[in-house]
């Protein structure tokens, strides 16, 4: 089933990955692109959305908003793991400029306009998301559903021991997203590196495809792959990607189930900590927390969609 899509991302590498599958598979149909605080420099990230937008020969077809250039109530935390997000690579100056129009109010306006038809996919802090919850208080209940990318299932975490990126930003908007009502989907960075860590066999492989795509993912890959050696783990990371595609590739998803999932705000060490609970008796489930997925068929589809390209 056709999806109509829009992705709010901090985009550096597999975001650029997961707008791909936003721009290029049959079952999508991204409708606009908003930029949030994030990986890499502000205006570095919003560049290379449009990068990614020329890569897929998409020009001027899917706008750009940029959206929050901080968190709400933190300093900006910059990742580490993807270099400049494009590859460390000169790229053709992008034709399409970023819109005037800010990420918040494009969000409001596009959901309010098509009501139970927007499906979000929030794959970087959820900055613009809280803040188009703020905007419109029917925000989450006109919004088809929410994707998210974000938090660990009990488990350490990429940026401390007890968070992941995404949500040790923004764990403010992080809380207030969860609690606002969207029907929310979660993909954590504990499923990531058992399901969504491709080995360098694999990623030779995909160079091997030899489509303007896959060269252009080959060389926004290369420095997390670079970096995720430096911390002990053995190929690429695709938490994004894979929570795009499984959007649109929802038989891709093993097992998944209904928990209660917050985030801590007041820790110092537990900053942006993920907790979720599965016992639906103590905690009332306010997420779908994705369990498990085909590997191997998340791998294939990303790799019939670099092949298309
Ligand atoms: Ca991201």
């Amino acid at each position: 089933m056709t999806r109509r899509i829009i992705i709010d991302t901090d985009t550096a590498a597999d975001d650029s990955f997961a707008m791909l599958v936003g721009l290029r598979h049959p079952e999508a149909v991204l409708e606009a692109v908003t930029i949030v605080a994030g990986n890499v420099a502000f205006d570095q990230q919003v560049e290379n959305a449009l990068i990614t937008i020329d890569a897929a020969g998409r020009s001027g077809e899917v706008p750009v908003y940029p959206g929050a250039r901080v968190p709400l109530m933190r300093e900006w935390v910059e990742a580490s793991a993807h270099g400049d997000g494009k590859g460390n690579r000169d790229w053709p100056v992008p034709t399409q400029k970023p819109s005037g129009e800010r990420a918040a109010d494009a969000l409001v306006r596009i959901v309010d306009a098509n009501p139970g038809e927007i499906d979000i996919v929030a794959i970087g802090p959820l900055t613009n998301i809280a803040t188009a919850v703020a905007l419109d208080r029917d925000f989450a209940a006109k919004t088809r559903s929410l994707w998210i990318m974000g938090g660990c299932d009990n488990s350490v975490g990429n940026i401390t021991a007890a968070a992941e990126y995404n949500f040790y930003v923004d764990p403010e908007a992080a809380a207030i997203v969860l609690d606002a009502g969207f029907d929310t989907t979660i993909v954590t960075w504990t499923l990531t590196l058992r399901r969504a860590l491709w080995t360098r066999t694999q990623l030779e492989h995909i160079a091997e495809i030899g489509t303007p795509l896959a060269e252009f993912f080959t060389i926004l890959d290369a420095p997390n792959l670079e970096f995720n050696e430096t911390v002990a783990i053995e190929g690429s990371t695709h938490p994004d990607s894979l929570t795009a595609m499984l959007l649109v590739r929802p038989d891709l998803i093993t097992a998944s189930s209904r928990r209660f999932v917050a985030v801590e705000t007041r820790g110092d060490m537990t900053r942006g900590y993920s907790l979720m609970d599965a016992r639906a008796e103590r905690n009332a489930p306010n997420a779908t927390v994705i369990d498990d997925v085909d590997a191997e068929g998340f791998y294939r589809a990303y790799c019939d969609l670099l092949a298309a390209g």
